[in-house]
């Protein structure tokens, strides 16, 4: 945002909520802006994609904030209760991030059972947390396109997340970049995008045999993370 805030050609309007997409229009707060291309980077429930017609997937990241600080990132894997998701904590600075990922579609837990779950690891693990420090957000692993005549989507709004990772923003840069890119020349072939939705696809394929073999989900997990520490994958 600085480094384009002093540009002639770009006008940022904070705290300008969009409420409904026309045709030729975004209809928002503070007045109707009409658009030669749109795009729609407004996340998981973007008002943009539901304006093209397109369903989601949806995935739920629970999490409490905790005042207790670790040293490193830790992931913990409990395949056969959480199936290919798993339970993160995140360090910050004045506090650590726990949290637990639930796919809506995969018939595995409900909301109230992974927040149960997440509350038990942190009490046997000694973390102090408070219900006002709970928090949830969705996430949408659907990708059905980027480009939708002069409509455009990136990020989670294109379902650009990989759904057994939850990762997203990498996703968001690049597809960012890659729509700027071919708005600019229409000819442009938008590699780097190709190049990640290759990895979304593969990460998902895997991720769907894991959820099928529930009696091998501890043996494949041990050779998938042995396999991913040597270097050259
Ligand atoms: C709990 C949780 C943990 C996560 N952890 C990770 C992680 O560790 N690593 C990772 O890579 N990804 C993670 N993700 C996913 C990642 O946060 C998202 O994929 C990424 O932020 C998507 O970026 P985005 O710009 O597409 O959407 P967002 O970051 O969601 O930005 C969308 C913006 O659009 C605005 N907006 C929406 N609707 C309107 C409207 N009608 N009018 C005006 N503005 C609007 C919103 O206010 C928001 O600012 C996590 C997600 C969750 C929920």
């Amino acid at each position: 945002m600085d480094r384009i805030k002093d540009s002639k050609n770009i006008t940022i309007l904070k705290g300008t909520l969009a409420k409904e997409i026309k045709k030729d229009r975004v209809i928002t707060n503070k007045g109707d802006f009409y658009y030669k291309h749109l795009v729609g980077a407004d996340g998981s429930y973007s008002l943009v994609r539901r304006f093209l017609g397109l369903k989601s997937k949806i995935s739920i990241g629970l999490y409490y904030r905790v005042p207790e600080i670790i040293d490193n990132l830790k992931i913990y894997f409990y395949p056969k209760l959480l199936k290919s998701s798993y339970i993160w904590l995140f360090p910050h600075k004045n506090h650590t991030n726990i949290g637990i990922g639930l796919h809506l579609d995969s018939k595995n837990l409900t909301f109230d059972q992974s927040k149960e779950i997440l509350e038990k690891f942190l009490e046997k693990n000694n973390f102090t947390y408070s219900e006002k420090e709970f928090k949830f957000a969705p996430l949408n692993c659907y990708y059905k396109g980027c480009i939708f005549g002069n409509i455009f989507l990136i990020g989670e709004a294109a379902g650009l997340v990989s759904k057994f990772k939850g990762e997203g923003i990498f996703y968001a840069l690049i597809s960012g970049e890659e729509i700027g890119k071919r708005i600019l020349n229409p000819g442009y072939k938008m590699p780097e995008l190709k190049k990640a939705l290759k990895i979304k696809k593969e990460e998902e394929r895997v991720g769907k045999i894991f959820e099928s073999l529930p009696f091998f989900r501890g043996l494949l997990l041990k050779f998938y993370i042995n396999l991913s520490k040597r270097p050259w994958i």
